[in-house]
């Protein structure tokens, strides 16, 4: 005999514990509403990784190349410790957390700066953080947690690998027309 107790989100009995049945089917059915705009922050992640991937290559070999002064290594480090907080970023952004909903708009915010891409960037940003701002909130991780087999397969290792390759050839190839 299977213990009775209650589901932890609408206190029904059920048999063998967790949530009920029809609890299940509601977290899938909000799950299922809401996967356009987990593909909204997805893309958004994705994004900040590529942009955190081309600064940091920018800053390495701009860092090496322009000079060695003491001036030289710190705007190095500087750019580095940007870029990893842009990647923080977009490892938050994919995994809804609510911190980086506010970390995504302020870069948001000066990413506008930018223009052109960086403006695309900011607006992408500040629209989607607001427009799937429900998204980041505990009730919806909940039911992310509930409803693992509606989650997109996250990108493999070597896709990223190959992507890196690419985007580190875009400052590279500035360098070497330059030099
Ligand atoms: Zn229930």
């Amino acid at each position: 005999m299977s213990e009775r107790v209650t589901c932890p989100r609408c206190g029904d009995y059920v048999d063998g514990g967790g949530v009920c049945p029809e609890c299940l089917e509601r977290a899938r059915a909000t799950r299922r509403e809401n996967l356009q705009g987990e593909l909204a922050l997805r893309r958004l992640s994705g994004h900040f990784y590529l942009l955190g991937m081309l600064g940091a290559f920018a800053s390495v070999f701009g860092g090496l190349a322009v000079s060695a002064t003491r001036t030289g290594y710190v705007a190095l480090g500087v750019g580095v410790a940007v870029c990893v907080a842009v990647f923080a970023l977009g490892h938050g952004v994919a995994r809804l957390r609510p911190w980086s909903v506010v970390g995504a708009r302020v870069i948001g915010v000066l990413l506008l700066f930018a223009f052109p891409l960086g403006t695309l960037l900011g607006l992408e940003a500040l629209y989607v953080t607001v427009r799937y701002r429900e998204l980041s909130r505990a009730e919806y991780r909940e039911i992310v947690a509930l409803t693992p087999e509606l989650d997109e397969p996250p990108i493999p290792v070597w896709q990223w690998v190959v992507i890196a390759l690419l985007v580190a050839a875009i400052p590279a190839w500035f360098l070497l027309r330059a030099g």
